[in-house]
């Protein structure tokens, strides 16, 4: 789960970290006399949006007087921010962040996530930090740096003072430093966290450092040891469908394909998906029902798969380990004829029962081609989309 920076800055200031001042607002009124409140003679007007690269489209804007303020504000609240990692479609700004501008000597990059290789903290961090963090990593990698955190020792001070020298920072900046990075380890794992990245971590022209963007990313399973994270959750900007499926502990990841996949297993689905490509097809979504595929479950997914209009053909790859096919085919025809299925669909049914699954299938008068070899429904399913394109 992604929160919004403001609300991420908020979650760091309690650890410590050094933050600017600023108020959020949901309306025009609300930001001008958050900037009223907050006094001049620099603001900086931020988008929330959870997509990053709001600076270069317009969405991170500095004003110096409270006019200023309200006519940046008008113009961005309830209009549709398009970033690099927002697609095309981009996302509307439904809040904006209000912040005491600072004046900048430097960018500096940091961030923490969890190395999988190692299983471990990662720090990355760069002196080069800012917008062009991308292009960094991409044209000169050797300006990053990073290193781990052994979880049996945990935090040492020495990490800190590590990254401060990575970082070229003296003085009041370097203790600074040493302070935010044993914050930051703290928060990552008080909190359960994915990812927290400082984009920038700015030195001001005083020599002091201030947090002035910060992303911080939750480990959702671990969320319901979170309330108060859980509670920080913004469902505008997460997927409907996504959210819907979430309800029905079904992982669904929608796609911008023709061809809603129905799997029981990642890995599983995973496979489907590839073998779709492979076969020259699109697969419009990665959906996991789980291993206890229950009848209202399998209603539920089909739900999920034909709300979106791209699906013309729908292909279930079931496995009956635990689950007998014949059972799963019982609730596949139930959920076909509750929702009107109208789309065709290939049903790949194998392991335990599953002719008489099959047999289920072929009886019950829809519009249902089942299969027992992969390969072959997966062909189908291709032809079947292409037909009906
Ligand atoms: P992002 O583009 O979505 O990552 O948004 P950021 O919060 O990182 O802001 C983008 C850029 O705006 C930063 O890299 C800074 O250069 C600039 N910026 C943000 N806040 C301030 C500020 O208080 N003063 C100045 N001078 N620049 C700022
Ligand atoms: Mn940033």
């Amino acid at each position: 789960m992604n929160i919004h920076e403001y609300q991420a800055k908020d979650v760091l200031k309690k650890y410590g970290a050094p933050v600017s001042a600023g108020k959020v607002a949901f309306t025009v009124a609300e930001a001008t006399k958050a900037a009223q409140d907050l006094g001049g003679p620099l603001w900086v007007v931020k988008a929330q949006i959870h997509a990053g690269g709001r600076g270069k489209a317009g969405g991170v804007v500095l004003c110096r007087s409270i006019d200023d303020v309200t006519t940046v504000a008008t113009r961005l609240m309830g209009s549709t921010l398009v970033t690099h990692q927002t697609g095309a479609k981009g996302q509307m700004i439904r809040r904006l962040y209000i912040e005491s501008g600072c004046d900048i000597e430097r960018e500096l990059y940091v961030s923490l996530v969890l190395d999988r290789n190692t299983g471990r903290v990662a720090i990355i961090a760069s002196q080069a930090g800012g917008m062009d963090i991308e292009e960094v990593a991409e044209k000169t990698p050797e300006k990053i740096v990073q290193f781990s955190i052994d979880p049996a020792a945990g935090y040492q001070a020495f990490h800190g003072r590590k990254l401060a020298y990575a970082l070229g920072l003296e003085g009041e900046a370097n203790k600074q430093m040493v302070k935010l990075t044993e914050s930051l380890v703290k928060a990552y794992i008080e909190l359960d966290c994915t990812q927290i990245e400082i984009n920038p971590l700015v030195v001001t022209k005083q020599g002091t450092l201030i947090v002035l963007d910060a992303k911080v990313g939750f480990d959702d399973n671990a969320l319901f040891r979170h309330p108060e994270i859980e509670a920080l959750r913004d469902l505008d900007e997460e997927d409907p469908a996504e959210t819907e499926a979430h309800k029905h502990e079904l992982n669904y990841v929608k796609l911008d394909g023709t061809i809603g996949c129905m799997v029981n297993g990642a890995g599983l689905a995973m496979a489907t998906m590839d073998i779709i490509k492979l076969h020259g097809g699109e697969p419009a979504n990665f959906l996991d029902v789980g291993g206890g595929a229950t009848k209202e479950r399998v209603a539920e997914a089909f739900k999920l798969i034909l709300a979106d209009k791209n699906v013309n053909a729908v292909l279930v790859n079931i496995f009956g380990g635990i689950m007998r096919c014949d059972v799963i085919a019982e609730g596949i025809v139930a959920a076909a004829k509750e929702i009107q299925l109208t789309v065709p669909m290939v049903v790949r049914l194998r392991g335990t029962n599953m002719d008489q699954g099959r047999k289920i299938l072929d009886e019950s008068g829809l519009k249902i081609i089942s299969e027992g070899d992969l390969t072959q429904a997966a062909a189908q399913v291709v032809v079947a989309s292409k037909e009906a394109a």
